[in-house]
């Protein structure tokens, strides 16, 4: 569905009429475009409190990229980042005199070494003089030290309110389609950094903002991709749902990225299934994820064709909305045998037969009615509050490099949302900080950095595709 808002507003004509009745202006995203893309161009400033943990780990990244590395010369503290900037060839940047013609693709600050609430001043001091500056679908990354390792209330309240900082500085940015997101990291977890800077730096986190991830040490075994251009060559996927909407872009996405994708949807949508899978030479499974037998048959076509399988991606969903008082018992069993029970017991299937590899990867799809609630989706909100659940115990559990996360999409241009009445889907587009809902691919390269072998410290996560929607936490 095309949002001829964001077309209007993006012509010269448009963009005065909006300026004069103060209307949402938003931007043409960037997104990825190539197989060979940097993940980053343009200019990063790098910047520290006191203690960093991650300042070598993230200059070595941004230098190896293709873009300017600087870091501001003129706080004392950063001696570390100095030291740095000289091994690395960055630049030393005067605060006190950036300019306004500068423009930043991304500010990024390792805060991680803050333990006392008065040096919460150093996030002003570094964004301050140089948040005007940041560009077009800039990006701002800010590193912490995860509140639940915290030794001191202290630490636990300085680190936890950078979260506040964060959702702030993303809805002041929005406007020029940029995007703000912090990552805590575990104690000695500076190694497991990587996929999420690369990605949340990159255009494929284009409609991800406001978001908190936690990266844990657990597991490096499966730090062995270096193939950055295609990090799942060799993985088989199970994709449910994938004969349209954010399931065939996942689908497509994790072939893009090397996959074999298993494409699974019902046996209606077989003709659509297959024009997907052939066009990314996977394979098309039809089956209804419901049906009593679901699970095994899956489980069974899976061992017979690849002896397994590593990434598993519970995308098929289904909305049957009406207020609860007019709600019949089919609408409410049928979402929460879709969107919440299939999946557990397709992974219990796998699992027991042990078909989920070592270093394998779960993604659900939940969603930001989930999160939120909605009016007249007290089934859906249910089934995608219990995927969140879900994923949270389960990260818990899981071993061998095993990893479960999700995704809560919000609005996203699809069949389903294309189907809402005007009213309602204008407001849905435009009640987020980037002012327009996202696109299927927004939601898949998610998904995809999950699935990177990169992300084994990436586990029991929710990220929100929403554009920083206004509704939910
Ligand atoms: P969609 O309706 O376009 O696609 C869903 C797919 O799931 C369909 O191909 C359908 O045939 C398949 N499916 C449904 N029941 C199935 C079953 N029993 N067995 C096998 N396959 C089944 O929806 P979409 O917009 O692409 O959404 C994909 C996922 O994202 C869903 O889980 C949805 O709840 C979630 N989501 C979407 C949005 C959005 O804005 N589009 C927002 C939040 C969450």
């Amino acid at each position: 569905m095309s949002d001829l808002y964001l077309k209007f507003v993006n012509t010269p004509i448009g963009k005065s009429v909006v300026q004069s009745l103060s209307l949402p202006s938003p931007v043409n995203l960037e997104r990825w475009q190539r197989a060979d893309q940097p993940f980053v161009e343009g200019h990063v400033l790098l910047g520290a409190g006191p203690e960093p943990k991650a300042m070598k780990v993230l200059a070595d990244l941004i230098s190896n990229s293709a873009a300017t590395l600087y870091y501001p010369d003129h706080v004392e503290s950063l001696r570390a980042s100095a030291d740095l900037a000289q091994s690395h060839k960055a630049n030393s940047l005067e605060m006190d005199n950036i300019g306004e013609q500068r423009r930043f693709k991304a500010l990024v600050f390792d805060a991680s070494g803050l333990t006392d609430t008065t040096q919460l001043r150093c996030v002003y001091d570094f964004f301050h003089p140089t948040i005007r500056n940041i560009g077009r679908c800039g990006r701002i990354v800010v590193i912490g030290t995860d509140p639940a390792d915290c030794t001191t209330a202290a630490q636990a309240a300085t680190q936890k309110a950078l979260e506040g900082f964060v959702r702030s500085v993303g809805k002041e940015i929005g406007k020029k389609g940029a995007t703000a997101q912090l990552i805590w990291m575990a104690p000695g977890a500076e190694t497991q950094l990587e996929s999420t800077v690369r990605f949340f730096l990159s255009p494929k986190a284009a409609f991800v903002s406001g978001q908190v991830v936690r990266i844990s040490k657990r597991d490096g075994k499966g730090r062995t991709a270096t193939n950055n251009i295609a990090p799942l060559t060799g993985k088989v996927a199970l994709v449910t749902g994938a004969s349209r909407g954010i399931g065939e872009s996942v689908a497509r996405v994790l072939a893009r990225d090397g996959a074999t994708v298993v494409c699974l949807d019902v046996p209606a949508a077989m003709a659509a299934l297959e024009g997907v899978a052939n066009s990314i030479n996977g394979k098309a499974l039809a089956a209804d994820i419901t049906e009593p037998n679901g699970p095994k048959a899956i489980a069974d076509y899976l061992e017979e064709h690849f002896k397994g399988v590593d990434l598993v991606v519970h995308n098929a969903g289904i909305t049957r909305d009406k207020t609860l008082g007019r709600m019949p018992d089919h609408f409410w069993d049928l979402t929460i045998a879709v969107n919440l029970t299939a999946e557990e017991l397709i992974n219990d299937e796998l699992m027991k037969r042990k078909l989920l590899r070592s270093n394998g990867r779960i993604v659900c799809v939940s969603s930001i009615s989930g999160i939120a609630g909605n009016f007249g989706q007290t089934n859906y909100a249910t089934s995608k509050c219990g995927v969140i659940g879900y994923v949270e115990a389960m990260a818990k559990q899981l071993k061998d490099g095993i990893t479960i996360n999700a995704v809560a999409p919000g609005f996203i241009e699809t069949q389903m949302t294309a189907a809402m009445p005007i009213t309602i889907r204008e407001a849905g587009r435009r009640m987020n900080s980037l002012s327009q809902g996202g696109l299927p691919v927004d939601v898949a390269e998610t998904i995809a950095y999950y699935c990177n072998p990169l992300s084994g410290g990436v586990n029991g996560n929710i990220i929100r595709v929403c554009g920083q929607s206004l509704i939910g936490k």
